[in-house]
């Protein structure tokens, strides 16, 4: 998938520094010299490495000490805070207009995931109760009316398009009157889809322009494949110079690209990435977190992820129970016990664990996972008492026994509970505490 080799190779890097007791420079320069061949293999821009790497270098061997973590966990931390800054930094969010309909204009080359990216955002948007308006502005390609026809009913949108069997029509006389259509309909979106071609020319940059300043968009997304590799930079660089863009949307992330387009394009265009098309399917679209997308890459889990589900699994009640004892870290097997049974309602076990730190090289393991597991694990903690679950530290050769014959399981059973619980449990005070959690196998934090 996207980033899975890039992955693989930071958390080798990674690996490599987890005995150091201290950083000499030389540890430094090898690790940022494997770090910029890592990204360079990537498809990672020349220009977006250098100064990644640069910055990484001047941290880790600046006096910015963090006595809480170790060496290595220091220079993950700088390195995922640098990803977060190149992906953009903060999320961003879609702007809408003050007075409706927000305007939304495309852009990028054909077969990008223009017009399938226009059904699944307006999919969206009707879904929180939006009433979008779909434009086919695109009149190059024969067949893209249809195909935008065929998208805005599957995604249960409206479409204003240029009588069939009316010649080639304008674009830009399209897009305005389109405009016009839906202030009459009050459609309080607009999304314009435009011509793209295979390649970046100057009459589709100009076109794409007229139409900008025929309807003066809220938002111009400029959508690109990010299987395109090295090509990128200088795709959104030709966009950027000729119609201009607020946002950019990566598609075909579902892909095996290696990932080196989103690294460089917020960071080159200085455009924020708002959103990532993950697939054919008209759901596959998320927004886009720039830390989130870091912590993915350094495989550190999609905590934040799993936090969410969480909560919204969780009866709010429970989970601000949870988070105060988080905050006053006092998380018992007790409390361990409460979430399992709340993590049943949240359906696919496997697709949380998946998002676990440390679980994208765990894969066997994962297909292997059995719900039943939980069972086991329940029964294990009923037959401790109630001190038991509130304080591991009890939990002697004679008390793990006598559970281990209670719940019917073996004593190594119950050691490998217990030892997961306190694991756990120190990796959610750390994420409560928002530093970065232990990654498996780099020692304990
Ligand atoms: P346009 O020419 O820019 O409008 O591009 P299209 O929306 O027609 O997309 C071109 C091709 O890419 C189509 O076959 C789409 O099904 C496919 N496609 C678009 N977005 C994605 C995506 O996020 N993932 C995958 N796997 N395919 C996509």
């Amino acid at each position: 998938a996207t980033f899975g080799t890039l992955s693989d190779r930071l958390t080798e890097t990674f690996r490599n520094l987890r005995t150091k007791g201290k950083l000499t420079p030389a540890d430094v320069d090898g690790t940022v010299r494997e770090i910029r061949r890592a990204l360079l293999d990537a498809d990672v821009a020349l220009p977006v490495v250098k100064e990644f790497t640069a910055k990484v270098r001047e941290r880790a061997l600046g006096d910015e000490v963090n006595r809480a973590l170790n060496p290595a966990q220091q220079v993950v931390q700088i390195v995922n805070e640098e990803l977060i800054a190149i992906l953009g930094g903060e999320q961003r969010r879609l702007q809408f207009a003050k007075n409706p309909p927000t305007v939304i204009m495309l852009a990028g080359l054909q077969g990008s995931g223009k017009t399938t990216f226009a059904g699944k955002l307006s999919r969206q948007l009707a879904k929180d109760g939006h009433t979008p308006l779909l434009i086919a502005a695109d009149l190059q390609r024969p067949n893209a009316v249809n195909q935008l026809q065929v998208v805005a009913e599957r995604a249960g949108a409206a479409i204003y398009a240029p009588e069939p069997g009316n010649g080639v029509g304008d674009p830009v006389k399209v897009s305005r009157d389109g405009v016009e259509y839906a202030k009459q309909k009050q459609h309080d979106i607009v999304i314009i889809d435009t011509a793209g071609r295979l390649g970046v020319d100057a009459e589709l940059m100009k076109q794409a322009a007229n139409i900008r300043k025929a309807t003066d968009p809220d938002e111009v997304l400029f959508v690109i494949d990010a299987m395109i590799g090295q090509d990128a930079v200088n795709t959104a660089k030709a966009f950027q110079d000729g119609v201009d863009f607020t946002g950019v949307v990566l598609s075909k992330l579902d892909g095996d690209a290696r990932g080196g387009a989103a690294l460089s394009v917020a960071s080159v265009t200085g455009r924020p990435i708002i959103y990532a098309s993950t697939g054919e399917g008209l759901d596959d679209l998320e927004a886009f977190h720039p830390d989130r997308m870091a912590s993915r890459i350094l495989d550190l889990g999609d905590i934040l992820t799993l936090i969410e589900q969480a909560q919204q699994a969780f009866d709010e009640e429970e989970a601000l129970k949870v988070a105060e004892k988080l905050a006053t870290e006092q998380f018992t097997l007790e409390d361990f016990l409460a979430q399992m049974q709340q993590m049943r309602k949240m359906g696919s076990m496997k697709k949380m664990l998946g998002m676990l730190p440390g679980m994208g090289s765990m894969k066997q393991q994962l297909d292997d996972f059995d719900e039943r597991e939980i069972d086991r694990t329940e029964a294990i903690i009923r037959s401790m008492t109630p001190a038991e679950r509130r304080n591991t530290k009890l939990l002697n050769g004679s008390r793990r026994l006598r559970i281990a014959r209670g719940s019917g399981m073996t004593v190594t059973d119950v050691n490998q509970l217990v030892q997961r619980f306190d694991q756990a449990a120190k990796m959610m005070k750390t994420v409560a505490r928002g530093g970065v959690p232990n990654i498996p196998g780099m020692g304990p934090i």
